[in-house]
């Protein structure tokens, strides 16, 4: 519900521009699912109908702090796993390699947050003394990822 809730957000607020190489497919994605919906705006006038359209017509696009995940199973460079409901794959965001999968869409937010996120993975970096050996290659590791 509350996906489903952002996601209409996502196609009426202009402020939610995507960038990266899955921006156009998530804009598609997302179009169709607005008007699937039947809401002129961003507001659910009727939750049981947000809830069986998202059930039968789920864009599959998935907001995240970092990324949008326009997800594609087949791109997908997590390890995707089985949904609750065990019928569909879902991504593994905790997984996610945002600067390689093509399942990629950037909100202005998720600019931000990775931006930050870098920032700080370079300033630990940067301490002294350096942070021991496992430490210092998860923050390496880390870092190209974002
Ligand atoms: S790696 Fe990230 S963007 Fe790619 S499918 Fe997985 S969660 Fe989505």
């Amino acid at each position: 519900m509350q996906r489903g809730q952002h996601l209409l957000a996502l196609t009426t607020d202009h402020q939610h521009i995507l960038r990266g190489p899955a921006a156009d497919e998530a804009s598609a994605r997302l179009t169709d699912f607005h008007h699937r919906t039947g809401f002129a705006g961003s507001v659910v006038t009727d939750p049981h109908r947000l809830r069986r359209v998202l059930a039968r017509h789920d864009p599959e696009v998935y907001p995240g702090t970092y990324v949008t995940c326009v997800f594609n199973p087949d791109k997908a460079l997590c390890r995707p796993r089985a949904a609750p409901d065990g019928h569909r794959a879902v991504p593994a965001p905790s997984e996610c390699r945002p600067v390689e999968c093509h399942n990629v869409a950037l909100t202005a937010d998720n600019t931000t947050a990775l931006a930050g996120h870098a920032d700080l993975l370079d300033h630990r970096l940067q301490t002294r003394p350096t942070p021991p050996t496992l430490l210092h290659a998860d923050l390496v590791r880390n870092r190209r990822a974002r």
